[in-house]
């Protein structure tokens, strides 16, 4: 896939729009075009919210007890396509609000930001994965204008040298926030292309936001029915 970064003009033109100030506690930044806007002490707090190694269920991610079994009571019955995942953060707090800004009001600038928050996890874990951006609904990218998980994803390999690869495509959908688990997978269902077969070796789906792992799963039986070897999921937060 390119490894562009999003191009010169529409920074600028963002720039223009969302002038530089802190994302976090709104102070302004004495910085230049395509710098995260987020001042040192606010990085300092979003550093504090990172989830620790232990204390989640290493399958599906919910917070467990120490002498939890895993798979955890959550995930036991249910039938997971994906062999793992992991979340940066609890969708809360300034990880929350950050990522609000970075998706619905175009402060792209955080993809830097999140590309640099998940590249020493996937250098750490999934160095052997070919990293996949869970797509975003094109109604989404039509009104936004940009897709958030592909320009985090641009980033990693264009920054972090991660081996990417645009292998999915969704088509239409509802808005999935507010549905249950049943009827998020049926809206999911039946609306995501795989473009070319996936390579031999893991894949990481990456996306911003886990909420019931509907989304995740979809992906990830899609990608399996292609061909892949295993699935794994690292997202920015969980819901
Ligand atoms: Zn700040
Ligand atoms: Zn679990």
């Amino acid at each position: 896939m390119s490894a562009a970064a999003p191009g010169p003009a529409l920074s600028a033109v963002f720039d223009v729009l969302f002038p530089q100030v802190c994302g976090g506690c709104g102070c302004e930044l004495p910085v230049g075009r395509g710098a995260v806007p987020l001042c040192g002490r606010c990085r300092r707090l979003l550093a504090a919210e990172q989830r620790r190694p232990r204390g989640h269920c290493s399958r599906c991610g919910v917070p467990v007890l120490p002498e939890q079994e895993v798979p955890c009571l959550h995930c036991r019955d249910r039938d997971l396509v994906f062999a793992s995942h992991e979340a940066l953060f609890d969708y809360r707090g300034l990880a929350r609000e950050l990522l609000r800004q970075f998706k619905f009001s175009g402060r792209i600038g955080f993809a830097r930001l999140f590309a640099e928050l998940l590249a020493p996890r996937v250098d750490a874990v999934y160095r052997d994965c070919t990293v996949v951006p869970v797509p975003a609904r094109g109604r989404r990218v039509r009104s936004h204008g940009y897709d958030a998980v592909d320009l985090v994803v641009r980033q990693l390999a264009a920054a972090h040298g991660c081996r990417t690869e645009r292998l999915l495509r969704r088509r239409g959908g509802r808005q999935l926030k507010g549905l249950g688990r049943a009827q998020r997978r049926a809206s999911i269902a039946g609306r995501l292309r795989l473009l070319r077969p996936p390579p031999p070796r893991p894949v990481l789906l990456i996306d911003d936001v886990y909420t019931t792992g509907a989304t995740a799963g979809e992906c990830a039986a899609v990608l399996v029915a292609g061909g892949a070897s295993e699935v794994r999921v690292l997202t920015l937060a969980q819901d």
